[in-house]
């Protein structure tokens, strides 16, 4: 191989022809480079705002490739960025000039009925997971886009449908196998590397790269309650207070978000509806199918909805019913979001005129009721943090021409300052927009839990090898 100009955290760094067949020769992947036929597909992210061109791409087969292209980008200074699913709107899953250490590739999922658990590769999808878990009528709380990576997903904290009933993603994960910034594997669940296992519950791919994640399964489907009426947008003042109440007593089976989002021209959408901005009071129960008809019946009568998607639906075409709103590359997104004190008339009235006249129809508000399961656990008992708050409000940007990205951005980034004044101050780091505020959003994330995270990074991570990411910043 020649050699190749790489960049070292900001300054240029060249890797000779005879180190790359060294690292070459320890790597059972590809070793794709700019130039080889499939550079551009392999290097796409999901976001189309990113168009980043890393120096290598190391697509690993297993744990030895993570290990030899860990020792390489660490030996060699190269920068670091490690993709799973490639969803991160910020696009820290690649980077120009330096190392992508691919796991796209690394997508098996071993379920063992007898213990309810399953172990997932680091490269694994949400689809990849339900549909093997699935085949034993079992599932773990996932997110609700099937193409979404587990790893990122899960390393932020894990938002979906089981959040009440099951918790967050975490909150089921038993171990992670791990390598870390020197290039040796660990396991760490609650018995062992206890620290590590704490902060990647929550803390992101600040400690290493997962090469397989461990789950607990509960008994889930096939068969779920969907509730998904649509009503007319300027109904929202009536309805989301209802809704709101409604939830502060409904059982743990019922995990609900409401959005305001625009009817899409597209089948199975009336064409009457088309175009019209909707609230839409999303829910899923995962009890029997008859609790769930009657426990989402009053949900489905708050106004008169301009279409009902309503009904038992297949826990796995549920899981993939959105994915063809959120397709790879094709359109541009920007997902941010802030943790709120309550959603009382004031919230409320901050929230509608501006969820209701986006720049762009395809942007979607989202208003995530919390509680159940996910709150019970302890704030220090994970590294994520905000579980107390009952609502996450999240701008979901989604639009197709690049030339209205600067006017979505500003409409996302002043919704959300406007909605200051509710707000904790916190956020999911798993919808932190470009991550553009850098140490001030990744200390207001994780608020009391940020020293504690700056610890397990000096002792696993002190020269802060992974840095592209919601960067907690080593301090030795
Ligand atoms: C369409 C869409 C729907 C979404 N829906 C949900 C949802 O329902 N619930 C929810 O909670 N979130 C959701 N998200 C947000 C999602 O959790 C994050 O985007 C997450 O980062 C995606 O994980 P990924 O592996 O695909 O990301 P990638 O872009 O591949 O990786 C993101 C970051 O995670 C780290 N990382 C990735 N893989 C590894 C690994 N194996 N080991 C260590 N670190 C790693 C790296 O720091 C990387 O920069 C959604 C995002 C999109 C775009």
């Amino acid at each position: 191989m020649d050699e190749l100009k790489m960049i070292n955290n900001g300054s240029g760094a060249s890797v000779s022809g005879a180190d790359l067949e060294t690292f070459k020769s320890n790597f059972r992947g590809r070793l794709v480079i700019p130039g080889d036929a499939d550079y551009d597909e392999v290097r796409t992210l999901w976001n189309g705002m990113h168009d980043k061109k890393p120096g290598i791409i190391a697509r690993c087969t297993g744990v030895a490739d993570v290990m030899a292209s860990v020792n390489f980008a660490r030996d060699h200074q190269i920068l670091l960025a490690v993709r799973g699913g490639g969803h991160n709107v910020g696009g820290s899953a690649s980077c120009d000039g330096g190392i992508m250490i691919d796991l796209s590739l690394m997508k098996g999922v071993w379920v063992d009925p007898n213990t309810r658990t399953a172990r997932a590769q680091g490269g694994a999808t949400w689809g990849d997971v339900d549909r093997e878990t699935q085949v034993f009528g079992l599932a773990t709380p996932g997110g609700v886009v099937s193409t979404t990576g587990i790893a990122g997903l899960t390393l932020g904290g894990g938002l979906g449908w089981l959040r009440r009933k099951h918790g967050l993603t975490i909150d089921n994960l038993i171990s992670v196998d791990i390598v870390t910034a020197d290039g040796q594997f660990h396991t760490a669940n609650s018995m062992h590397n206890a620290d590590l296992f704490w902060a990647v519950r929550g803390g992101g791919g600040n400690f290493g790269i997962v090469t397989s994640f461990e789950y607990q399964l509960h008994p889930v489907g096939p068969m779920v309650t969907l509730c998904a009426p649509w009503y007319p947008a300027e109904e929202a003042d009536a309805i989301l207070p209802v809704w709101n109440e409604f939830m502060k007593t409904a059982p743990e089976e019922l995990s609900s978000t409401a959005m305001f989002w625009t009817v899409p021209a597209a089948p199975g959408f009336p064409a009457e509806a088309h175009g019209k901005r909707a609230l839409i009071i999303a829910a899923v129960h995962s009890g029997s199918l008859e609790d769930g008809a009657r426990i989402i019946q009053p949900l489905r009568e708050l106004g008169k909805p301009m279409l009902d998607l309503s009904g038992p639906i297949p826990w796995t075409a549920l899981q993939s019913a959105f994915d063809g709103f959120f397709p790879k590359k094709q359109q541009l997104y920007y997902f941010k979001s802030r943790n709120l004190r309550q959603l009382d008339q004031q919230t409320i009235q901050a929230i509608i005129p501006q969820a209701c006249k986006p720049p762009a129809p395809m942007i979607l508000i989202a208003i995530w009721n919390y509680g159940g399961a996910m709150a019970r656990v302890g704030e220090q008992e994970t590294a994520f943090t905000g579980r107390q708050v009952p609502i996450l409000f999240g701008v979901d940007a989604v639009w197709a021409d690049p030339g209205q990205t600067e006017e979505v951005l500003a409409y996302s980034r002043n919704f959300l300052s406007s909605l200051e004044p509710y707000s904790t101050g916190g956020m999911y780091v798993n919808f932190s927009g470009l991550g553009e505020e850098g140490e001030t959003l990744v200390k207001s994330a994780y608020g009391n839990n940020y020293e504690r995270l700056v610890s397990v990074k000096n002792k696993y991570d002190p020269h802060n090898l992974f840095r592209l990411n919601q960067n907690i910043k080593p301090t030795v």
